[in-house]
């Protein structure tokens, strides 16, 4: 079943054909880097950075807009998150980013956060 959410222009596929829903249930192959109850984190599969991960709530969001206050806490986990790994990974600088809705560059329609580092990053994005 596809229904439109009111808040954008992208399709929220309730069918659970959701592509990073299907990555969540390894239904598609990804390069984990960590999994926790909450949140997946795996390699983009085109990175723009040397260090390019997308940390997924494994609730079905279709983006930062179609979450509600029942999502504060899930939503301040993937920032934590976000930066432990950063941490981990001894990255000082890193841009951690989510593009809402089309018009901002929003391709798959599940919240992710781009973590990206390695490299230096120009202001403002393209
Ligand atoms: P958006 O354009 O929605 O902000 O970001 C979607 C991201 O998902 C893109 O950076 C794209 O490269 C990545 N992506 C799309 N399909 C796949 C996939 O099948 N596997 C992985 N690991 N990343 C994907
Ligand atoms: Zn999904």
């Amino acid at each position: 079943m596809l229904e439109w959410d009111y808040k954008d222009i992208i399709p929220i596929d309730l069918s659970s054909d959701c592509l990073f829903c299907r990555i969540v249930r390894r239904e598609i192959p990804a390069q984990i880097v960590h999994e926790d109850e909450q949140a997946l984190v795996f390699k983009d599969v085109a990175p723009q950075a040397p260090t390019h991960v997308l940390v997924v709530p494994k609730k079905h969001l279709g983006s930062l807009a179609a979450s509600t206050d029942e999502d504060l806490a899930l939503l301040g986990h993937l920032q934590r998150l976000a930066c432990r790994i950063a941490e981990g990974a001894s990255l000082s600088s890193f841009r951690l980013v989510t593009n809402n809705g089309r018009g901002a560059g929003q391709s798959v329609a599940h919240l992710h956060y781009h973590l990206l580092a390695g490299r230096p990053m120009a202001w403002p994005p393209g």
